[in-house]
């Protein structure tokens, strides 16, 4: 079967549906209702009205990789059985994620919806970006399809979203990132889905401001330096949420950007760090209180009740007791941070990840290398490693290495030569 033919069997009745919740979870601001009217708005939507001419939903698809994938098309369901609107991962989406990655968004959605911030910590590599673009199509009501295209155009007719008349949330999405990888969210963004982006930075700033004020954004994308230099400016939005790339950047308390980051206009605050963070409870309790400020106490306080005894328990000379009282409270922490931080290693999630293949390729050493190595060879430690097999010279028959040439293993044990 054709990959062509087998995209359309599984994507077309995926992305009817999509559509169908989207036009009922659009202009949401992600908050979970309990809403039962309206139920059969699916009827109203006419796919024929929709898609005039022009528009083929197959190439409109974001993601769209050539590469086919592993799962079948289908959206994963974040929000609870019965809870309207429907929220979920675009089938787009979702098709390419592995299973630790829709735990993560499924982690950082519920979250979202208890108006609680939380990190993701998961190793470099693993996909955090991914994760969360994600969670933000999912909570802004994305299906990745042509859909998207046409509500961002009729938004452009009708004057922009429609706030929510209770929380005043906007319906936008800020990033805040270090200056070297905010285009790289951007790309992502547009590979991922059909975002409506503005950057507030350099001089778009102004313009990024009045259209997330205006509803007009589904995401804004700046940097710590941008944040911490316009807070006022930054803090006339209620953000819906925001994700903070590289938030170990936040574990210095007395910092002009944790001062800001900490005064950022947004309940919902994710942060993303493949650093472990663990070593410097300090720190570690910083980045944590900015996300869910308060949630491990007062930092002297913290430092008292955990720092201290869990610091004094790892020393050389700590007693008995000092020990078993850093164990109870380093088990006490990891229990009190289990709930808002998720950490997955390499080697936890090591059966999700695609086989490595190893390629051997002999070449020659250069002129210098082999200088190098014949220099090494001729050092009289190495050789004392290279000929300890050797019978030894004093004529007793016995290796060299065992005779009146010992080797000292530990010393020598820095030269990996081997004949
Ligand atoms: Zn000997």
């Amino acid at each position: 079967m054709s990959s062509e033919s087998n995209r359309q069997r599984h994507c077309r009745p995926a992305a009817e549906s999509e559509m169908a919740l989207a036009a009922k979870s659009h202009h949401s601001n992600g908050e979970v209702t309990h809403d039962d009217e309206n139920n059969d708005n699916e009827e109203e939507l006419d796919d024929n009205v929709i898609f005039a001419d022009g528009f083929d939903d197959q190439n409109m698809e974001r993601p769209s990789f050539t590469q086919p994938s592993q799962h079948p098309t289908i959206p994963m369901v974040l929000s609870e059985p019965g809870v309207k609107p429907v929220i979920q991962i675009p089938a787009t989406i979702n098709r390419y994620l592995r299973d630790y990655q829709r735990d993560g968004v499924h982690f950082l959605y519920q979250h979202f919806s208890k108006n609680t911030g939380a990190i993701l910590g998961d190793d470099m590599g693993l996909g955090k970006t991914v994760q969360v673009i994600a969670f933000i199509a999912a909570v802004l009501g994305k299906t990745g399809t042509k859909a998207d295209v046409f509500y961002q155009f009729m938004d452009g007719k009708t004057g922009g979203k429609q706030k929510d008349s209770i929380s005043k949330i906007s319906d936008t999405v800020l990033i805040v990132s270090p200056g070297s990888v905010m285009y790289n969210w951007k790309e992502e963004l547009e590979t991922w889905g059909h975002f409506k982006m503005g950057l507030f930075h350099g001089n778009t700033k102004e313009d990024t401001l009045q259209r997330t004020l205006r509803g007009r954004l589904d995401v804004a994308l700046t940097t710590y330096e941008t944040m911490r230099n316009h807070l006022d400016d930054v803090n006339k939005v209620q953000w819906l949420a925001v994700i903070m790339d590289e938030v170990h950047r936040l574990k210095d308390p007395k910092s002009q950007i944790t001062v800001a980051a900490k005064a950022l206009r947004a309940k919902r605050r994710y942060g993303l760090t493949g650093t472990p963070l663990q070593n410097k409870l300090e720190e570690f309790w910083c980045v944590l209180d900015w996300a869910n400020p308060g949630s491990l106490g007062k930092s002297k306080t913290f430092t008292r009740e955990f720092d201290k005894p869990i610091r004094e328990g790892q020393t050389y000379d700590a007693t008995k007791r000092e020990l078993a009282l850093s164990r109870k409270k380093s088990k006490n922490l990891q229990d009190m941070i289990r709930k808002f931080f998720l950490r997955r290693t390499k080697d936890l999630i090591a059966n999700q990840l695609p086989h490595k293949d190893e390629l051997v390729v002999f070449c020659p050493l250069t002129s210098f290398q082999e200088d190098v190595y014949q220099t090494l060879l001729q050092n009289p430690d190495v050789e004392l490693i290279t000929k300890k097999n050797f019978p030894c010279d004093c004529g007793s028959g016995v290796d060299r290495g065992k005779c009146c040439y010992k080797v000292n293993t530990i010393e020598c044990a820095q030269y990996t030569v081997t004949c």
